[in-house]
């Protein structure tokens, strides 16, 4: 684990496992056939990469698509790693050198489709070489009993005849268990062990919403997340086109992608969307299989998804960075109408399991209990806590009715009046008291529900009948989709069940979830979006996808921890050696000229960091010792920190980060030469009263009059104050 923590480090920059990384990582090293359960976005790649970097010998992954293997092969060059991949798009010359590379013990990662590995000759071939071990990635397509079956998938089951000896290891997001067992029993796989990681994405902040006024809903979202990526999906392809043509006509950035498109352009716009030059893609379902950006801040529904399954996927793409990421679905008892009709073909029993997970799906959208706890109980396990502090009920952004059972009840008994007829538009109407002329000449300002419920607003009835709907009290029928009722609603009637019945806060405004406050914690945003630029330009240059140069995570420990030297840089979350050596003077440079700028300080490391400067990869001037000592004398003379940046002819950050060291070096607890003594009191003050473990909270509490550079010098010597004492 020592050695694999060392690769983690050097090809990744990550210090930690993701929770069951290490324990998929030990049955890789053991040899031990396994089946890794993992939500998207858990890390299940780098279970089997990172171990086969230590294993002698190549390791072989299957992969169902091309675009994926290619982006997974790209991603590892970028990091270090030796990756190939074999499929049809490679030329003669390609195919030639990868076996070149396979046959010399270069590589370490192999990258195949299922019905390439299959082939005579390449298993031939492939018998010939050391093999560590096989990963099968996607898995669930082996199961006839997934969502995504691939007949090519079952030659697999061939593995461990073919390649006595060798271990496989199946990879899947798919929850379910029968799934599960039977890729196992598909793969011939010898007493696999099982690991199956929580399904509940943290991460993610989940808000539903009825469907009322689409484009100013979106629009509201998006505004949110400026400048950020994200995709909305649409159930039906000229949803895609006219959203994304409304969208743009706002001044977003956006494309249309589904199946109608033409190869070329849905590729176009594919690529446009990864590489960022748009923020936005608009698309159908057909969107997402292979897709891996990690940086994907927002998905959107517009229009509920079919099933949680779905939806667990779907939203999954949000967020694979680990960073906050918000999952809005926008649905109307419509889009299950839709669905319905889009199933209509099925018979048997695809018929009633189709009926079942869509039921499902309308009362996760009508539901009025944590959102999180809902999916993970969904998926057949617990969820841990009360609040998720996540979801748009456990935020508190929605108001549960008081009266649900009475408010339901006149509307049931409205649709009943009107003898089940009209829709609900017109029943609303009825409950409102509206003089409108069709209700007067039909004479239901007679019934003895008209104006029931005329103490409401029309939106909120409207969005009680879809709740109702969503509740599977109400159903919308026919031509004219009236609404009549359902088994159900004679329970409610008779007062024996109460629905939910929510009401979208008056004056509530979105709060933030505690994902995203921890993740911009001590965050410069104009230091993040100046790095996002520099990423976008490199990732143009090298036409990479710009998450591969650095994930969104990295960038934004970067612009937490401003580092100004190569040796900092490396302290940064995700910067493994190469990435270091590749671009480490490029985010250095733009970070030291954003901080000179704008008189931030640099290197902003946690307390205790010992920054080792790595011989190898070390840009720095080789005096630096020198400058150190001759700093320290300086100081101790009292110079300010301005005019020992001068003498030295050192940025003022690298002069902060001496001075640090010269405090603790020397144990300085007067640190009136850098800061005047009226400042060192308020900082005093305000530590006493919120702590030195760190520093926004005194920067904050000082209304940020105080800039952190004296605050870190005054906390240094009010440490050594106290550990003195
Ligand atoms: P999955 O295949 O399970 O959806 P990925 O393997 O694509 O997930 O990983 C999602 C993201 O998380 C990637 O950007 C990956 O580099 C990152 N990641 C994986 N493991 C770790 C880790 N231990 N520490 C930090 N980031 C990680």
């Amino acid at each position: 684990m020592d050695q694999l923590r060392k690769i983690l480090q050097k090809y990744w920059g990550y210090d930690n496992f993701r929770p069951l990384q290490q324990e998929a990582m030990t049955a890789v090293l053991e040899g031990r056939d396994s089946v890794v359960v993992l939500p998207t976005g858990g890390g299940k790649s780098l279970c089997f990469q990172a171990p086969a970097v230590q294993m002698p010998g190549l390791a072989v992954v299957v992969s169902p698509l091309i675009s994926l293997m290619k982006d997974q092969v790209d991603a590892l060059t970028e990091c270090g790693v030796p990756a190939a991949c074999i499929n049809s798009s490679l030329t003669p010359g390609e195919r030639r050198r990868v076996a070149d590379d396979m046959s010399s013990g270069h590589l370490k990662l192999l990258y195949v489709a299922p019905e390439r590995l299959c082939n005579e000759q390449t298993r031939q071939f492939l018998q010939q070489q050391q093999i560590s071990f096989f990963a099968i990635d996607e898995a669930h397509c082996i199961s006839s009993w997934g969502h995504d079956f691939r007949p090519e998938y079952r030659m697999l089951g061939q593995l461990k005849e073919d390649f006595p000896g060798v271990a496989v290891h199946a990879y899947t997001a798919t929850a379910t268990e029968p799934v599960r067992e039977d890729i196992a029993r598909q793969l011939n796989l010898d007493g696999p062990i099982f690991h199956v990681g929580s399904f509940d994405r943290p991460n993610l902040v989940y808000r539903v919403q009825s469907r009322s006024d689409q484009l100013k809903q979106v629009r509201e979202i998006l505004d949110r997340h400026k400048g950020e990526a994200g995709v909305i999906y649409c159930i039906r392809r000229t949803d895609c086109e006219e959203l994304s043509a409304s969208l743009n006509r706002l001044g977003f950035h956006s494309r249309p992608y589904h199946a109608g498109l033409s190869d070329y352009d849905r590729g176009a716009n594919q690529d446009a969307f990864l590489k960022d030059e748009i923020e936005t893609i608009v698309a159908t379902v057909a969107f997402g299989m292979g897709i891996d950006k990690s940086n994907v801040r927002y998905v959107i529904h517009c229009g509920a998804p079919k099933s949680l399954e779905a939806y667990q996927q779907e939203s999954g793409r949000a967020g694979r960075d680990g960073l906050e990421a918000e999952c809005v679905i926008l649905h109307s008892g419509q889009d299950f109408m839709l669905w319905r009709k889009m199933q209509s073909e099925l018979t048997g029993e695809a018929a009633i399991a189709a009926e079942a997970t869509l039921r499902s799906m309308q009362e996760f959208c009508g539901g009025a209990a944590c959102r999180h706890r809902h999916l993970v109980e969904y998926f057949g396990q617990e969820y841990p806590g009360e609040s998720c502090s996540a979801c748009d009920v456990c935020l508190d952004e929605l108001d549960l009715v008081g009266d649900a059972l009475i408010i339901s009840q006149k509307i049931l008994s409205c649709v009943v009046r009107l003898q089940q007829k009209f829709g609900a538009d017109y029943t609303a109407q009825v409950l409102l008291g509206s003089k409108e002329q069709r209700i007067l000449e039909n004479g239901h300002d007679k019934l003895s529900t008209y104006g029931l419920l005329e103490d409401h607003g029309k939106k909120d009835i409207r969005g009680w009948i879809e709740q109702l709907i969503g509740q599977g009290f109400l159903t919308r029928e026919g031509e004219y989709q009236v609404l009549q009722l359902t088994a159900a609603a004679r329970a409610v009637l008779k007062g024996e069940v109460t629905p939910k019945l929510l009401r979208p806060a008056e004056k509530k405004k979105q709060k933030v979830s505690r994902a995203e406050t921890n993740a911009w914690e001590g965050v410069d945003r104009g230091l993040f979006e100046e790095l996002r630029g520099l990423r976008r330009q490199i990732a143009e240059a090298r036409d990479l996808q710009s998450f591969m140069v650095f994930s969104d995570a990295s960038l934004r420990d970067m612009a937490r921890l401003r580092p100004t030297t190569i040796p900092a840089f490396h302290l940064v979350n995700g910067v493994g050696d190469k990435k270091s050596t590749d671009y480490g003077a490029q985010f250095v440079g733009c970070i030291a000229k954003y901080c000179a700028t704008n008189n931030l300080p640099g290197d902003v490391l946690a307390p205790g960091t010992i920054i080792k400067p790595k011989p190898v990869e070390s840009t720095e001037p080789k005096s630096i010792p020198a400058a150190q000592n001759r700093a320290y004398e300086l100081f101790r003379q009292g110079e300010s920190l301005a005019e020992v940046a001068a003498q030295l002819n050192r940025a003022p950050a690298t002069v902060g980060q001496y001075l640090q060291g010269y405090l603790e070096a020397e144990r300085i607890t007067d640190p009136t030469p850098w800061v005047a003594s009226s400042t060192f009191a308020r900082i005093r003050d305000a530590a006493h009263q919120v702590g030195v473990e760190r520093l926004k909270p005194i920067f904050d509490h000082l209304s940020e009059e105080v800039t952190y550079e004296e605050i870190r010098i005054a906390v240094a010597c009010l440490r050594n104050q106290t550990s003195d004492e």
